[in-house]
């Protein structure tokens, strides 16, 4: 047998014996698998016993699990007994829940799960045993998405070491660049900016601020307003609820800031923080942690998770599609660790993230047309050194998500810009930056946000202007004197305004 099931139910009071329930229980189950399995498979009660207030039963199953038909039993033994003897079943648990499944040739020492569980592999199957389960986890269906988890985790395996996928799309002609230096060491020199008072941020003063108000007027006038994206505002925390939905609290729970509150505003219960303030001049920590509750939000990661929740349970008319929007007042906020580097990779960034919604069609018009106003940008404005590479992750362009056909057709994915930095050495070695992003995620989002079009298939892609990152790139080319900047970008700066004299 594939699934081997043993459950316990708690009853408000006793049955009676074995023979008293035998005309009762063993019906109920044959019923249950029958309407729970319908013709995908077969089930049976192996074993039962009762003895005071509590059943056992096991039930195995081929071509289904066989919970649907342990939940199903339950109410239908809770209506019975309900009826004839005034008992009701209190609750139900699995002490033991074994399944068995296909999975890709793996580790199985490598794989762990944080549930109470054995694994076993053989050859392409694995048989995993899940220990002590509630009525929750039975009722939500925690172990098909163990079952999963577990697929997942051996397919990942396989992947380990290997490169993300890139390959190049196209790439300017190479220039000669003035830029020769770290811009960030530059522009610290020159008091442009300060590093931040907290982790991987930065100060930027007049003139960096300048620039890269810049860099975001560029963006809005040459690259969205032409091609009709509105301006939205949106809130600067994201919720748990919406990070389940996009799958972010899974993939990257250790690149959040996590936002907590505080448990009360009454300034009588912060009488102790307030007083330990005064008189120490440190912040008391253990009572800041009792006084602050647990994280309850992040801040924000990427600004598409809350357009989507925005849209969310939306049906769009037709006339409004494709649904074309920009956020730019979100911060991004990453906790990048050892990743950190100048202005490049910081903890703290300002984006703008146009999200598009619409039709297939619609879709993949809009990104050859962003492409373009793009390329105009850094090519005529920007006059960069510049790359383009479809990216997809590895593991998605082999699972179900993108589709190995997709990776050849390039609809789905990810399309990288790359930038040559010359502090960095030479071209074909060195590491070029990533300075903004464009995808189309396909049905990924709209499914997880039930957004539907008035008609057919609705699809959506976001891409990430990174503010932070334009400027870096287009310093480390270009220099930090105006006079070697191209015309099209002096002309968009103007008059740089007059930094703070430090003596
Ligand atoms: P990277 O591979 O460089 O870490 P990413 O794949 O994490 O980038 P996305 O999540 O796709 O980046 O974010 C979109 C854009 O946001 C990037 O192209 C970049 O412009 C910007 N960005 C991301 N992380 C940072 C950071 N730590 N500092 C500055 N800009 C960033
Ligand atoms: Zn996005
Ligand atoms: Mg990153």
């Amino acid at each position: 047998m594939e699934n081997e099931l043993v459950a316990e139910i708690l009853l408000s009071g006793s049955p009676g014996s074995r023979e008293d329930l035998e005309p009762l229980l063993p019906g109920l189950v044959e019923d249950a698998f029958r309407r729970t399995l319908g013709t995908r498979g077969t089930g049976r009660l192996v074993e039962w016993s009762a003895e005071g207030d509590r059943i056992t039963l096991r039930l195995d199953s081929d071509g289904g699990r066989p919970h649907q038909a342990l939940l199903a039993t339950a109410r239908r033994l809770g209506e019975e007994l309900g009826r004839s003897r005034k008992i009701g079943v209190r609750s139900f648990r699995a002490p033991r829940y074994r399944v068995s499944f296909a999975i890709g040739a793996t580790n199985e020492a490598k794989i762990t799960l944080a549930l109470p569980h054995t694994l076993t592999v053989e050859g392409p199957r694995a048989t995993l045993e899940l220990l002590d389960l509630s009525e929750e986890a039975l009722r939500d269906n925690w172990i098909d998405r163990a079952i999963q988890l577990v697929q997942e985790k051996a397919k990942r395996q396989g992947y380990e070491g290997k490169e993300q996928y890139w390959a190049l799309l196209g790439k300017t002609a190479e220039k000669s660049h003035t830029g020769r230096a770290d811009p960030t060491e530059e522009m610290i020199r020159r008091n442009w900016i300060r590093g931040g008072p907290t982790k991987g941020k930065w100060f930027l003063g007049p003139t960096a601020a300048h620039l890269l108000r810049t860099m975001e007027r560029i963006a809005r006038t040459e690259v969205l307003e032409p091609l009709g994206f509105e301006e939205v505002v949106q809130p600067h925390h994201d919720s748990f609820d919406i990070l389940l939905k996009t799958g972010h609290l899974e993939g990257l729970p250790g690149e959040f800031y996590y936002v907590a509150e505080p448990t009360t505003r009454d300034p009588k219960a912060w009488e102790t923080f307030t007083d330990l303030v005064t008189i120490t001049r440190k912040v008391p920590m253990d009572e800041l942690g009792r006084l602050v509750g647990p994280p309850s939000a992040v801040s924000c990661y990427a600004q598409c998770p809350t357009i989507y929740w925005w849209l969310s349970g939306r049906t769009i008319a037709t006339e409004s599609l494709p649904v074309k929007v920009f956020d730019r007042t979100a911060i991004s906020n990453r906790y990048e660790s050892g990743g950190r580097h100048g202005l490049e990779r910081v903890d703290e960034f300002h984006r703008i993230e146009p999200v598009y919604l619409g039709t297939p069609d619609q879709l993949l018009e809009l990104r050859e047309a962003l492409r373009a106003r793009y390329a105009h940008v850094f090519d005529d404005i920007l006059d960069l050194e510049w790359r383009t590479a479809w990216v997809t992750p590895f593991y998605l362009q082999q699972a179900g998500g993108v589709g190995v056909e997709d990776s050849e057709r390039r609809i789905k994915g990810t399309i990288d810009y790359e930038a040559y930095l010359p502090y960095r050495g030479d071209r074909a070695t060195s590491e070029w930056l990533e300075f903004q992003n464009l995808s189309i995620v396909g049905e990924k989002y709209t499914k997880a946000f039930t957004i539907r079009a008035q008609k057919g298939e609705i699809w959506s892609g976001c891409s990430g202007i990174g503010l932070e990152r334009w400027l870096s790139a287009f310093l480390a080319q270009k220099g930090l004197d105006p006079k070697d900047w191209p015309s099209g970008f002096r002309d968009r700066v103007g008059k740089l305004p007059d930094e703070v004299r430090f003596l």
